[in-house]
C-alpha cells in the first residue's frame, strides 16, 4: 500500500467474458482499491454476452465507484465463419482481435501503471503490454492445475507431433486424464483450442499469474509452478485465492425483499439440511439429464434448493420450469420440502447460509472456491471444459467427492 505523499499505482484489469471470469476481476478490483490503496478501472465491452454479466457490472460499478469503468468498442465479428460456436468462446475471438489496436489508446488515455488481464486474451494483450513498457500480469480464474495444464498443454503437443490428445502427464504435478481435458482440446482446429495453446505459449511472458487459489488447497500444483517444474521461465505465481466476495449494497428494501426470498426460505430450514444444486452461469443441462435429476432429488428425500438453466445464455432462456422439467406434478410432489428457481441467485449467500450442508456442483472453480471458503461439502458433477480437474482437485483436497467413472455425458472415454 502506498504511504503517504506516494502516488497511487493506477490498476487497469480487462477480463475477457462470463461470469466465471467477471465475479474473480470484480473481487480483484474491489481488494486492489478498499484495501490496497490502488486506483483502479476495469475496461468491458458492451453489450455482454450474457443478462447476468451487465447486471453483475452494473451492481459493482454502483456499489464501488471507485472502481472506474473503461469502455471497449469492439469491431464486429463474422460469426458465421464458426458457425455453431459457443457465445462466450466467440466474445474471446471478438475481442483478442480488437484489442491489438484499441489498447495502446485506451491505456495511454487511462495512465495506466500496471495491468492485469484475463488467460482467455493474454496472448494478444500481453505483447501490447511489453511494447509500452507496462507491467502485464494475468489473472487465472479457474484452479492451479487448471494452469499447469495450460502451461504445459503447447509442449505435449509439440512432442506429440500431430498425434492425438491422450493423457497428459503434466510434469511435477500429476497426470490428466483424457476423459477430464475440456472437450473441445481433442479437436485441434477448434476455435477454444486454438486460442487455449496460443495463451498457454504467450504465458511466460507476463509480469506473473495470480491464481484464484491458496496453497493448501493445491500444494502440487503452486509448489512445480513457481519452481519451474511445468515450464522452465515461468513467471512467478500469486495464489491469491480465494478471492473474498464482494457484497453489493441493496439500498431499496422491496427489491431487497423480491431478490432474497430464496434467503427467507433457507431461513425456514433447519440447520445442515438443505442440498443446494447448481450448474453454474455457463451451460445448461440436457432435458433427459434434467428429468434424472430430478427424480434423483425427489427420491433422495432431502431438502433441495436447485437453480436451474435451460440454455446457455440467460437471454435465451425463454422455457418456464415446469416445461424443463416435463410438467407442474414434480414441482407440486416437493414443494413442500424444496425450492426450485430459474432465477438467478447470490450463490456466494446461499452458501454461507447455515441450512445449508452440501453442494451438487458442476465445479465451475469460482463455486469450488466458494464451497470451501463456507465449509461446504461438494458432490462434484463436472459437466463442461475445466471442470472434471477441478472435480479431481476437490476430491483430492478432501473439499468433496467425485464418481469419477461418470464422463461428460454418461458415456466411457471423452
Ligand atoms: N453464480 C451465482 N448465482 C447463480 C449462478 C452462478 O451467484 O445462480 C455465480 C457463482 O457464485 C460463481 C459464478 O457465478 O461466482 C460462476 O462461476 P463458476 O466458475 O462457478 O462457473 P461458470 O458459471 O463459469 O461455469
Ligand atoms: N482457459 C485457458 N485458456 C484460454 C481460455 C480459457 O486456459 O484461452 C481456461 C479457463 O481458465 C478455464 C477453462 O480454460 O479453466 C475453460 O474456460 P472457459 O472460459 O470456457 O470456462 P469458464 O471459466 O467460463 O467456466
Amino acid at each position: 500500500m502506498p504511504t503517504s505523499g506516494e502516488s497511487r499505482p493506477h490498476i487497469v484489469l480487462l477480463p475477457s467474458a462470463g461470469m466465471g471470469h467477471l465475479v474473480p476481476f470484480g473481487r480483484l478490483a474491489v481488494a486492489l482499491s478498499s484495501t490496497h490503496g490502488c486506483d483502479v478501472s476495469m475496461a468491458t465491452a458492451a453489450p455482454t454476452v450474457s443478462a447476468a454479466e451487465s447486471r453483475h457490472l452494473e451492481a459493482l460499478f454502483a456499489a464501488y465507484p471507485s472502481v472506474r469503468r473503461l469502455d471497449l468498442q469492439l469491431a464486429p465479428l463474422d460469426e458465421s465463419q464458426f458457425p455453431g460456436a459457443d457465445p462466450f468462446f466467440l466474445r474471446f475471438e471478438s475481442m483478442r482481435r480488437s484489442l491489438p489496436s484499441l489498447l495502446g489508446p485506451l491505456l495511454a488515455g487511462a495512465s495506466a501503471s500496471a495491468l492485469v488481464t484475463d488467460i482467455a486474451l493474454s496472448s494478444v494483450v500481453i505483447p501490447v503490454a511489453r511494447d509500452l513498457g507496462l507491467p502485464c500480469h494475468v489473472l487465472f480464474t479457474a484452479s492451479a492445475a487448471m494452469l499447469s495444464f495450460c502451461a504445459h498443454f503447447p509442449a505435449y503437443l509439440d512432442a506429440n507431433n500431430g498425434g492425438g490428445v491422450g493423457d497428459v502427464d503434466v510434469p511435477g504435478v500429476y497426470r490428466v486424464p483424457k476423459s477430464s481435458i475440456p472437450q473441445a482440446l481433442h479437436d485441434p482446429n477448434h476455435l477454444f483450442t486454438q486460442q487455449f495453446v496460443a495463451n498457454g505459449r504467450g504465458l511466460v511472458r507476463a509480469a506473473g499469474v495470480l491464481v484464484n487459489t491458496l496453497d493448501g488447497l493445491e500444494p502440487e500444483a503452486v509448489a512445480a509452478l513457481r519452481d519451474g517444474a511445468v515450464a522452465a521461465g515461468f513467471p512467478p505465481v500469486f495464489a491469491v485465492g480465494p478471492l473474498c466476495p464482494v457484497t453489493f449494497l441493496c439500498e431499496d428494501p422491496e427489491s431487497k425483499k423480491k431478490d432474497s426470498y430464496y434467503m427467507a426460505w433457507l431461513d425456514a430450514q433447519p440447520a445442515r439440511s438443505v442440498v443446494y444444486v447448481s450448474f453454474g452461469s455457463r451451460k445448461a443441462l440436457s432435458k433427459d439429464q434434467m428429468l434424472e435429476l430430478a427424480a434423483g432429488l425427489e427420491a433422495s428425500g432431502h431438502r433441495f434448493l436447485w437453480v436451474v438453466k435451460g440454455a446457455v445464455v440467460d437471454k435465451d432462456d425463454a422455457e418456464g420450469l415446469a416445461d424443463l422439467l416435463g410438467g407442474e406434478e414434480f414441482l407440486d410432489r416437493v414443494k413442500s420440502r424444496a425450492l426450485v428457481t430459474k432465477a438467478w441467485v447470490e450463490q456466494e449467500a446461499v452458501l454461507r447460509h447455515p441450512a445449508v450442508g452440501a453442494f451438487v456442483s458442476h465445479c465451475g472453480w469460482n463455486s469450488v472456491t466458494e464451497a470451501a471458503r463456507s465449509g461446504v461439502p461438494v458432490l462434484a458433477w463436472p459437466r463442461f471444459g475445466d471442470q472434471r480437474v477441478n472435480a479431481g482437485v476437490v476430491a483430492r483436497a478432501g473439499l468433496g467427492k467425485w464418481v469419477e467413472g461418470w464422463s461428460w455425458e454418461g458415456r466411457t472415454g471423452w
